[in-house]
């Protein structure tokens, strides 16, 4: 499958698609979620997009491989690591439980940021 990006302008145009809310829902609507404890609960969308922004870039993938996804100012690690995410979930067997598809999908962006590292350590010290 051919992986293709999709970049979006501001980080609202992105989650209102992603979360299917109009944009006016940012603003006083709430999604279900849980607590730290597990309990069922209401997260306010506006904290959860004002969360998003500080990680400096966020995105998703759809069916078809094309990498969604908004980014400012986001460090060179959270780039990498977020693009070997999401393409992980095109790679390989993915898992059908949505929490182990996203851990199997962490475990890709580990090798990609760890081999990076190591290449950019070679790279540097050879004279
Ligand atoms: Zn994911």
């Amino acid at each position: 499958m051919e992986i293709t990006l999709k970049q979006y302008d501001t980080i609202e145009d992105l989650v209102c698609p992603f979360f299917q809310i109009k944009r006016r829902e940012i603003a006083f609507g709430t999604l279900p979620g849980c607590d730290t404890d597990g309990n069922r609960t209401e997260f306010p969308i506006r904290q959860i997009v004002d969360v998003i922004k500080k990680t400096g870039i966020w995105g998703y993938t759809d069916d078809i491989g094309c990498i969604h996804y908004w980014h400012d100012n986001a460090s060179f690690h959270s780039i990498l690591e977020f693009f070997a995410h999401e393409i992980a979930h095109h790679t390989g067997t993915p898992d059908e439980d949505t929490i182990a598809e996203e851990m199997r999908a962490d475990e890709y962006a580990k090798v990609a940021v760890t081999a990076y590292a190591f290449a950019v350590s070679l790279h540097e010290n050879r004279v």
